[in-house]
């Protein structure tokens, strides 16, 4: 059922209700505005924001809200899935990045040619002027991007192969930066991956790609989409899981 909670405000400020799908219950933040219908939201934080018309009565909104909580949860867990929550780098020698699911430890040199290479657990950074620290951050941006390029190529192939047996048509992928998801695709048939996917470790990679692929034949979340995923990576769960562990700060 779907509970309607506090007092009402109808001056334009927040209450709160929660609505019961299952065995989950879900709060969302209630406001009032002077549109005609009721919209829900659903931010990439997972929180829930009920806009209601001035005058849309509890029981309205109850029922309402009761209809979409399968979409609402539904959306919580696409959010779930793609939670990049990395903590800002200074690129200052000595921090800690992560680089395929493990912790490497930044160092800067003075050296004769500004590059990048990664030995016994640690990204050295080689620059000609020490003093340039915005050129550390540079360098850096660039070699985890062209390791993303590599790394992201290589687990796409080696999953081509079965998605295109499962009929679904691969193509190719882009890398692109975005705000709150690991990948997507466009309405072209491509998949695009986040750059930043290069901290987790490749069993996630793998996943992630898999996941963009089944959306390819699959374009929501629904029953067919997790068919699908179910045969594609029997273990996909267990991959997500590690996926929002190992990027939590
Ligand atoms: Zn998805």
């Amino acid at each position: 059922m779907t509970q309607l909670k506090g007092t009402s405000k109808r001056d334009g400020s927040a209450r709160r209700l929660s609505v019961q799908y299952g065995r989950k219950r879900v709060e969302c933040q209630l406001l009032y505005s002077r549109r005609k219908t009721l919209a829900i939201d659903v931010n990439p934080d997972l929180s829930v924001v009920v806009t209601a018309p001035v005058d849309a009565d509890d029981a309205a909104i109850a029922q309402k809200l009761h209809k979409r909580a399968p979409w609402i949860v539904q959306q919580q867990r696409f959010f779930q899935n793609y939670l990049p929550a990395i903590p800002p780098r200074r690129y200052v020698s000595g921090e800690s990045h992560r680089y395929l699911g493990r912790q490497y430890r930044l160092r800067v040199h003075q050296g004769s040619e500004d590059a990048v290479k990664m030995a016994r657990g640690q990204i050295n950074v080689v620059l000609a002027d020490t003093s340039q620290q915005r050129r550390i951050k540079t360098l850096v941006v660039g070699w985890l991007r062209r390791r993303a390029e590599v790394v992201f190529r290589e687990i796409f192939e080696g999953v081509a192969p079965k998605a295109e047996h499962h009929g679904i048509c691969a193509g190719s992928f882009d890398i692109r930066r975005m705000k709150n998801r690991w990948g997507s695709c466009t309405r072209e048939g491509r998949v695009l991956l986040n750059p930043d996917l290069i901290v987790a470790p490749k069993t996630c990679i793998e996943y992630v790609i898999v996941h963009e692929l089944c959306h390819l034949k699959e374009h929501n979340h629904g029953p067919a989409f997790y068919r699908l995923l179910q045969v594609m990576m029997p273990d996909w769960e267990g991959r997500r899981e590690r996926l929002n562990q190992c990027i939590l700060p």
